[in-house]
Parts: structure tokens; C-alpha cells; sequence
């Protein structure tokens, strides 16, 4: 699931998942990306930070207060890429983080990571 208000952004993301045989649900603020993660539960999220009702971190706040889907991996995409920001996402609940623009290595290698690897389910260190 993406939840981003630029529909260039969506637009971009939704082709490169999609060329990469991916699903992809949508939603353009953080109220609704809330309300369809709780109603999709889906395997990973990737979240702008910057939209236009609640920030981003915000909504990641309020997803892990939810016991239902708190497991579920959050990845920050910003253009926010001054220095600490990274920081400010991971603390915030975030598993990992992309910059604005965003490019198809650093999107595929990121979903594909943490897809095959959900954090729920932390493998053993002996099976990594
Ligand atoms: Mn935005």
C-alpha cells in the first residue's frame, strides 16, 4: 500500500510495482490510508510523509497503536532528505526509508527486502 498525495509520485510508484508483478492499493491522505490499512491489512506500506491532513509519522503513530496491523512494516518516502530526517522516520516507527525522487533500484530492492522479510517473523539468526 502507498499513501501519497502526488499522483506523479503514485504514478511512478504504482508502474515500477506493477512492472515487478506487485499489487499496489492507493490512498491520497492519512486518514484514508489508516482506515485502508485496517480494512486491507496490507504486507507492507510505504508512507509520504509529507500529506495534506495529517503528517506522515503521524499516521504511523496511530498504525502502531493498532495491535491488528502494528506488525505490519511501514516505509518512509520523503523529500525531507536533510540531515537527521532519517532518524526523525525510523524513530518514529518506520522500518526503513526512501528519498525523494525515487528511483526503481532503491523502491525494488527496499519492497523486496522487507517482502520477503517481514519483521513480524524476524527469522532465527542461524536462517538468515
Ligand atoms: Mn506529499
Amino acid at each position: 500500500m502507498y499513501v501519497e498525495d502526488n499522483p506523479l509520485n503514485m504514478r511512478l510508484v504504482r508502474k515500477m510495482l506493477s512492472a515487478a508483478g506487485y499489487d499496489l492499493i492507493e490512498a491520497m491522505d492519512g486518514t484514508s490510508g489508516i482506515e485502508m490499512a485496517r480494512r486491507e491489512h496490507p504486507d507492507l506500506i510505504l508512507m509520504d510523509i509529507n500529506l495534506p491532513d495529517i503528517d506522515g509519522l503521524e499516521a504511523v503513530a496511530l498504525l502502531k497503536q493498532d495491535p491488528d496491523i502494528a506488525c505490519v512494516p511501514v516505509i518512509a518516502v520523503t523529500a525531507n532528505s536533510m540531515h537527521g530526517d532519517r532518524e526523525r522516520c525510523l524513530d518514529g516507527g518506520c522500518m526503513g526509508y526512501i528519498a525523494k525522487p525515487i528511483t526503481r533500484i532503491e523502491l525494488l530492492n527496499t519492497v523486496t527486502y522487507f517482502m520477503q522479510a517481514p519483521v513480524a517473523n524476524m527469522p532465527m539468526a542461524s536462517s538468515i
